[in-house]
């Protein structure tokens, strides 16, 4: 296909409708690797639907919105001015700070003149006789380049129930993962939560400060660990700054990619008393730390996870008040760590206060949505607002929103009707120089720790290209396939499939095939693996001009 010209510019981009990259999404991995092609000399231009830079921390500035990971790990690791000159606030970094933290990075490193705003690419297209892909804009714009980076987000697509009567509503709702700019009054109202993932967990304990009433609709409890914020002082900063070299190399050899040191320590290594101590040290340590610094077992052991399952659960009965509520609060049918665990900062002590009640879904499901608020059953609760907080299709989700044409014009949405297939994470059969960033089967853990592994690898791979005068590339079918039974074989080994609904699995979207999302096999094996795919005379990979790989 051919690029169209156009007369004059009009965009910081209509001069050069010909580049050698282009990336969709200005979050932290499209960002990423818009530095990359620029720090190699490379002609590229961002695509972002958002009027502003940074993806998920764009969209979701719901009430109590902040990272999981403790800030300083979850940052740029390529930049020392970055890490010299900016200062993380808190132990874990509000939604408004990570915000900033972009901004911040993108004057810094002069990104924003190279990102069109408020531009959804609605279909990206690969023309075999060029080895080149067309991106078509909303708009009907047209722009082509060597290189197509999907960096859509792992997390971007909100997904809402198909709620029957949901345009009857006549009060406010709100989609947390599309919170408007503004923010929402929700001061003295009647607020539902739909929802008790790792969203709804955060936003519960703020709303009920503001709002008259907060009835939380839950499904499914989850296993909520403290996360023990801070205000990190000066001198803990200066100390992070000095020892930044050992944090990432810690961070890349954890298996989830954070800086946490290893718990070298098994289920039998201990006295049940001990291993009570070690649990208690870790629920005071706050975040995943009682995951990762406790037991390496947790989730592959079910003795150890059981342990561990009911700690938690003794935990909520001694936070929260009402027995009953504790109760319905307690996870039973799945076991930590098959289902991502949200941090809670006071979560289950919200609902010690008389604003705050639970509604249980799990066996009377939400029935419809009326003008005046929600039926479960029989029972109409009323309420001014609806908030929903119920997940998103995650990894392949927002790929289906484009339409994605390969080789011979094969439709990824057609390719991944049955599940995604990739190889690494990184690259599809049949869709040449089409490189994913956070992409499904790409790593689960510390996302900036997973999009620099990403990233260095496509950087790897597009110089190798250039130095062997390749000009396409493309993951062998055999390879796709290892892949994907490489990733089996991991979430097998552990409790994901016993995670009921989980995103990490697809289950939560009605519809979609079940399938493992992420490889779990740890980051540092995975970067082995990239490695070792880049090492390997790219045997992994058909690569040359793509009239000669067509025909496999
Ligand atoms: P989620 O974990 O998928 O949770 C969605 C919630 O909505 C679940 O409680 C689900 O119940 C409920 N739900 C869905 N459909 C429902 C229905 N028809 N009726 C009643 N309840 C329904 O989504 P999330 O909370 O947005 O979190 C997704 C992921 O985003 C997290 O696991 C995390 O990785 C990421 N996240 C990260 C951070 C952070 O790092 N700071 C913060 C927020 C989110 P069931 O469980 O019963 O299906």
């Amino acid at each position: 296909m051919a690029h169209t010209e156009t007369p004059g510019p009009e965009t910081p981009h209509e001069a050069t409708r010909r580049l050698d990259a282009i990336v969709i999404g200005a979050g932290l991995g499209g960002l990423r690797a818009l530095h990359e092609f620029r720090s190699k000399g490379l002609s590229v231009a961002a695509f972002e639907a958002a009027p502003d830079l940074g993806g998920t921390w764009y969209w979701n500035r719901y009430p109590g919105a902040r990272t999981d990971s403790e800030s300083w790990t979850y940052a740029y690791a390529f930049s020392q001015e970055l890490q010299d000159e900016w200062d993380w606030p808190e132990r874990f970094a509000t939604q408004a700070d990570m915000y900033a933290y972009l901004c911040f990075a993108a004057e810094k490193h002069g990104w924003r003149d190279h990102i069109e705003f408020d531009t959804r690419v609605s279909a990206a297209t690969f023309d075999e006789t060029t080895n080149r892909w067309t991106i078509t804009t909303q708009d009907g714009r047209q722009f082509s380049a060597q290189f197509l980076v999907t960096a859509l987000g792992l997390l971007s697509r909100p997904y809402i129930p198909a709620f029957a009567g949901i345009n009857d509503f006549q009060g406010d709702w709100f989609v947390t993962g599309r919170w408007p700019s503004e923010g929402a009054d929700l001061a003295g109202k009647r607020v539902a939560v739909i929802g008790t993932g790792a969203t709804g967990v955060q936003a519960v304990p703020l709303v009920a400060k503001v709002a008259d009433h907060v009835s939380v609709f839950q499904r499914t409890p989850n296993f909520v660990l403290p996360a023990r914020n801070y205000t990190l002082t000066d001198f803990e900063r200066e100390q992070i700054r000095r020892d930044y070299d050992e944090i990432w190399a810690m961070a890349r050899r954890h298996p989830l990619g954070y800086a946490f040191p290893r718990a070298n320590r098994r289920r039998g290594d201990v006295t049940p008393e001990e291993h009570r101590q070690v649990l208690e040290a870790g629920w005071e340590a706050g975040g995943f730390r009682f995951l990762y610094e406790t037991f390496d077992d947790i989730t592959t052991d079910p003795e150890a996870n059981a342990i561990a399952s009911e700690f938690v659960r003794e935990k909520i009965r001694a936070i929260v008040k009402d027995p009953a509520t504790a109760e319905l609060l307690c996870p039973k049918d799945h076991p930590l760590g098959s289902k991502r665990p949200p941090l809670g900062h006071f979560y289950y002590e919200a609902f010690n206060r008389e604003n705050v009640e639970i509604v249980d879904v799990s066996r009377e499901p939400i029935s419809r949505i009326t003008p005046r608020g929600i039926t479960v059953g029989n029972v109409e609760h009323e309420v001014d607002v609806i908030i929903f907080a119920t997940g998103f299709d995650a990894g392949s989700g927002s790929y289906d929103l484009i339409d994605i044409r390969g080789r011979g014009g094969q439709a990824l949405r057609e390719a991944w009707a049955s599940g995604a297939r990739t190889h690494l994470g990184l690259m599809a059969h049949a869709f040449p120089n089409m490189f994913m960033i956070s992409g499904p089967q790409s790593p689960f853990g510390n996302i900036p720790v997973v999009v620099e592994a990403a990233v260095t690898w496509i950087g790897r791979c597009v110089e190798r290209m250039r130095a062997s005068s390749i000009d396409a590339i493309e993951p062998r079918r055999s390879a796709v396939r290892e892949w994907h039974e490489r990733l089996t074989k991991f979430a097998n080994m552990t409790v994901l499939p016993q995670g009921t609904r989980s995103w990490m699995l697809g289950g939560n979207i009605p519809g979609k095939a079940p399938d493992v999302l992420f490889y779990f096999g740890g980051v540092g094996t995975y970067v082995k693996a990239c490695d070792a795919a880049l090492e390997n005379d790219l045997a992994d990979f058909h690569t040359g001009r793509v009239r000669d790989t067509a025909a496999v």
